[in-house]
């Protein structure tokens, strides 16, 4: 009967009430919903408890296993060391066979670093660089795995000035072995020594980024100075000048006076001003600081940190200095103006706030437009007309390019010493006449012209 049987079930149970705990386990043992339930559970909670074991175990391990180091866009090892993988990269991939060479894991993020050199006569040469980009990557150096992380602060920039962008902060962070932390010095020495390889012997222009000097383009061939031909004993004087100041640092220490120099080159354009300084530079394993008072961006705040932040063994070059200063307020062909002030300009060169050496040069065509005070000694210790042609600097200029074995015609040495009299005659016979030509346009026309030629022809290359 139902009523029996449920009975039974009902005394059963109670017959079996003092064990309820252990047949209830008995149970819920027995129940296989339940089983998996609970499995579940601990295996959630032994996941949750070894997650988290496992974050504190990697914590720790990296805390005492793994040591990092971030390096920053506003230190030069950081331009090295990407420059350093690039190189790596691309040396990697000419050695494809052997597959061991495999330089990053995630070699697909690359960004790529645009350099545009401009010439003074208007030429333009582009270069490309392929740095790893942002993102995770990694590299093997020396037997050791190596993290580099590179980083992208959007939201803060370093003022740029240049073409009016301003540049991202960036950082890579280079992550090892802790045992393996010997190799950081290794691998930036070797970074550094390949950044400056491509400079040895080469003259390095800085421009301003932000606050910062950064250099610009390649690194160019150094120009002998005695192929800059100024007016006989210029270039001595300058350059003699020059090396007296540099071997004064002590005796101006000792006084007190600030260590600091400023050359002004004045006359009309093509005359050699700017090539005159740059082979000067790299006749003294100096590099060049090329400020543009007229760039956007440029205040006077920031001309003064520039000033007083050159990198060492520098000269500073601010050319056509009377372009900055003709009108009360700078405007720029976009209507931009500048806010760079005079005062602010005296300021800065003055350098208040830097004792170490400081050399400027200024070049202008135009010296009558100079403020007095822009020129007074202090400010401006060295000036010096460097003019058009002479006839002498014409000769000497000819015999440059056609004389000494330079000749690929078949004009004989004593026709050239003729020809090279001949323009010297030339040129003086139009000085005369109050006509002149610059070095710049003779150089031009010796390029074009074969010695007869270009003697014949000079005559066309003088303007009032
Ligand atoms: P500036 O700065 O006086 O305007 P640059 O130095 O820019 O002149 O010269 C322009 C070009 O003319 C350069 O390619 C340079 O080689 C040539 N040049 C100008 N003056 C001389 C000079 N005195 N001797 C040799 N080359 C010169």
């Amino acid at each position: 009967m139902p009523a029996d049987v449920s009975l039974d079930a009902a005394t059963a149970s109670a017959a079996a009430a003092p064990s309820t705990g252990s047949s209830f386990l008995n149970f819920l043992g027995d129940n296989q919903l339940f089983q998996a339930g609970f499995g579940l559970l601990g295996v959630g909670a032994a996941m949750g408890i070894a997650r988290t074991g496992a974050i504190w175990g990697t914590t720790m391990l990296r805390r005492r296993m793994l040591v990092s180091l971030e390096i920053d866009n506003r230190d030069r090892a950081y331009e090295w060391f990407l420059a350093w993988m690039a190189h790596r990269a691309n040396n990697a991939a000419s050695s494809a066979s052997t597959a061991r060479a495999a330089p990053w894991v995630r070699s697909h993020e690359l960004s790529v670093e645009t350099m545009i050199e401009r010439r003074p006569n208007g030429s333009s040469s582009v270069f490309f660089q392929l740095v790893a980009g942002p993102g995770t990557h990694w590299f093997k150096y020396k037997g050791a795995w190596m993290q580099v992380k590179r980083e992208r602060e959007t939201r803060s920039m370093m003022g740029g000035q240049q073409a009016g962008m301003a540049v991202p902060w960036e950082t890579v962070t280079l992550t090892t072995l802790s045992r393996d932390r010997k190799l950081f010095p290794e691998l930036l020495a070797e970074a550094r020594d390949l950044g400056m390889q491509g400079q040895e012997g080469k003259l390095v222009i800085h421009t301003a980024w932000g606050t910062e000097w950064r250099p610009f383009g390649k690194p160019r061939r150094k120009r002998p100075v005695q192929s800059v031909v100024l007016e006989p004993g210029m270039s001595e004087k300058i350059e003699t000048d020059i090396k007296a100041f540099l071997a004064r640092r002590q005796w101006y220490a000792d006084r007190g006076i600030p260590y600091r120099r400023g050359y002004l080159f004045h006359g009309p354009p093509g005359s050699g001003k700017t090539s005159f300084i740059q082979a000067l530079a790299g006749s003294l394993s100096y590099d060049i600081c090329l400020l543009n008072l007229s760039e956007r961006g440029l205040a006077d705040d920031k001309l003064n940190h520039l000033l007083s932040n050159a990198p060492e063994r520098s000269f500073v070059l601010i050319e056509d200095v009377d372009a900055a200063f003709n009108k009360r307020v700078q405007t720029t062909a976009d209507g931009y103006q500048s806010s760079v002030t005079f005062s602010g300009f005296l300021n800065a060169i003055d350098g208040v706030a830097s004792g170490e050496e400081r050399i400027i040069f200024m070049t202008t065509n135009h010296v009558e437009h100079l403020d007095p005070a822009l020129i007074r000694p202090g400010r401006v210790d060295f000036s010096v007309l460097i003019d058009d042609a002479s006839p002498l600097q014409a000769r000497i200029l000819f015999e440059r390019f056609y004389g000494g074995g330079a000749n690929e015609t078949d004009v004989s040495p004593e026709e050239l010493e003729t020809l090279a009299q001949n323009l010297e005659d030339i040129v003086a016979e139009k000085m005369k006449g109050g006509q002149r030509v610059s070095m710049a346009a003779l150089q031009g026309h010796f390029i074009r012209n074969q010695p007869k030629d270009a003697v014949a022809r000079s005559r066309d290359l003088f303007r009032e």
